[in-house]
């Protein structure tokens, strides 16, 4: 089974492999060849891919013969011809967003399969882009806010007087929400955190941060299918947003990372509470992509507001391309690895497994999967 691993798209600073799992594949017996540069942005030379047995060379010379093919973007189909009818294309392929390229995979006879539709079951943990990438993002969206805050996070008592602690507000405690608690707190500010789902009270005490939460709206526990949060009722709403623009107007930094999965990302704060900050504060909004937590926020630029610096934040993974890369790569290798048959030295993909059902998108020429069916 020969693996290609493509070099990414302008802009793209990740690879789907590093000499790591290019090593753990050729364990499995696979072959793998990488194109040149793939992993320039990531800080992984040639040379290295080369010493970890991979073959390097040009985009038709990599796919000339190729079982599987990685990315982490989905490729333009147009640029993937002499690709072997059959083969399966595995990465963050975007697939409501890019339904024609999604297409074009189906009409090129590609099997694609989108990594960021993962079920969140334990089997597939390690297997879960999503985590990993968000993981990494929830740090630098705080190392972000402080490089753009004019003042220090943690408290200094000096000969020159004493300089008091940023106060930390993080809106969304999932994957990138938590990370950003615990980096906010080795930088030594104060932290404060809330959450629709009732769980993440108690992780955000085990940080060491406080939890801010509507207590006086019954029966809502905030929690959908698959550890997801779901959209929350008007009341729920009302009440949500009086608790934070009390709270908001003493915050230096706040972090947002809500999102409710194939919605817009729900508004968390409007431009009166922006106001109501000091200035000099710092908003990082992670869901920017999703259409925004906070009013005003512009996607992938910084736009101060009331004085108060709005940072539309967009795939900050990308910033740390060598960590983001070396997650990302290990959860295709996991996710290839668990389905790898050491007799036929292939990877198998039986039709009915929740995972295979829940990421194959294109197979035999048309689109089998039940999300994209239905949009
Ligand atoms: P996400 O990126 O979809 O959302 C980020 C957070 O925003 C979530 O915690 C969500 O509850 C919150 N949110 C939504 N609307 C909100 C609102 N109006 N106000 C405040 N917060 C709001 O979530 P995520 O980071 O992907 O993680 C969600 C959960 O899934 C977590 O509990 C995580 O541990 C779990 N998870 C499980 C697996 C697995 O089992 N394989 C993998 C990854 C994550």
């Amino acid at each position: 089974m020969k693996i290609a691993v493509l070099k990414e798209g302008a802009g793209e600073t990740r690879c789907a492999a590093i000499a790591e799992t290019v090593k753990k594949f050729t364990a499995l017996g696979a072959e793998v060849a990488v194109e040149r540069a793939a992993g320039e942005g990531a800080s992984v030379a040639d040379s290295e891919f080369e010493a970890a047995d991979a073959k390097v060379g040009s985009r038709s010379e990599v796919l000339k013969g190729a079982g599987i093919i990685l990315a982490i973007n989905g490729p333009d189909p147009s640029t993937l011809r002499g690709a072997e009818k059959g083969a399966l294309l595995v990465g963050a392929l975007d697939p409501l967003r890019r339904r024609d390229t999604i297409d074009g995979y189906a009409a090129a006879g590609l099997d694609a399969f989108a990594m960021e539709w993962m079920p969140r079951i334990t089997r597939a943990q390690s297997m879960d882009i999503l985590s990993s990438q968000s993981n990494l993002a929830g740090y630098k969206a705080v190392v972000d806010a402080a490089a753009a805050y004019g003042r220090a996070f943690p408290m200094m008592m000096t000969a020159a007087g004493t300089v008091s602690p940023a106060k930390v507000f993080v809106m969304g405690v999932g994957v990138a929400g938590l990370q950003a608690i615990a980096t906010a707190k080795r930088l030594g500010a104060q932290v404060s955190a809330t959450d629709v789902r009732s769980a993440t009270k108690e992780q955000i005490q085990s940080l060491g941060a406080k939890p801010i939460f509507v207590e006086n709206v019954a029966g809502i526990e905030g929690e959908g299918a698959g550890g997801y949060a779901t959209e929350m009722s008007e009341e729920y709403q009302k009440a949500q947003a009086e608790l934070v623009s009390s709270h908001i107007a003493k915050q230096d930094i706040v972090i947002t990372t809500a999102l409710i999965p194939g919605r817009p990302a729900p508004r968390l704060i409007s431009d009166a509470q922006v106001a109501s900050m000091r200035a000099g504060s710092v908003i990082v909004d992670l869901a920017a992509d999703a259409g925004g937590n906070v009013e005003g926020a512009v996607r992938g630029e910084h736009v101060v507001k009331h004085g108060v610096t709005i940072i539309g934040a967009t795939n900050l993974a990308r910033s740390l391309a060598a960590d983001a890369s070396a997650l990302f790569a290990r959860n295709l290798y996991n996710f290839l690895s668990a389905f790898w048959d050491k007799e036929q030295g292939k990877v198998v993909l039986p039709d009915d497994d929740e995972i295979v059902k829940a990421i194959r998108l294109t197979q035999g020429g048309r689109i089998v999967n039940e999300r994209l069916s239905a949009a």
